[in-house]
């Protein structure tokens, strides 16, 4: 995986590729959503040289087939909105006061 490739986080093409830290651990960097993932070992790299190809062949099915791009994308947005209903709060409001659960006494009943 020396070229750039797919970018396993956004799927830009030819955009993520591995490179190495101060330390030689390996971290992978994308120019077009800009994320850095960085790996512990090289070991870590396993599912990345599995899965490129699959993520290469996706993008490019979604690039000659509508109806499959159009399945992939729902299933992208079905994720994220899963995400964002559990947020508890929207970023940049002020925090929602923390409801306390009514501590239970020994003998079973609320204080
Ligand atoms: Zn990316």
């Amino acid at each position: 995986m020396m070229r750039d490739r797919v970018c396993l986080f956004c799927l830009a093409p030819e955009a993520m590729s591995v490179k190495f830290d101060r330390r030689g651990k390996p971290f992978l960097r994308c120019y077009a959503c800009g994320v850095r993932a960085f790996m512990p070992s090289l070991q870590a790299l396993n599912g990345v040289a599995i899965l490129t190809p699959y993520a290469e062949s996706v993008v490019d099915r979604m690039a000659h087939d509508p109806t499959y791009a159009s399945a992939k994308r729902q299933e992208v947005a079905t994720m994220v909105d899963a995400i964002r209903a559990r947020l508890t709060t929207p970023v940049g409001a002020p925090s929602a006061p923390i409801e306390r659960t009514p501590a239970l006494s020994s003998q079973g009943r609320t204080a």
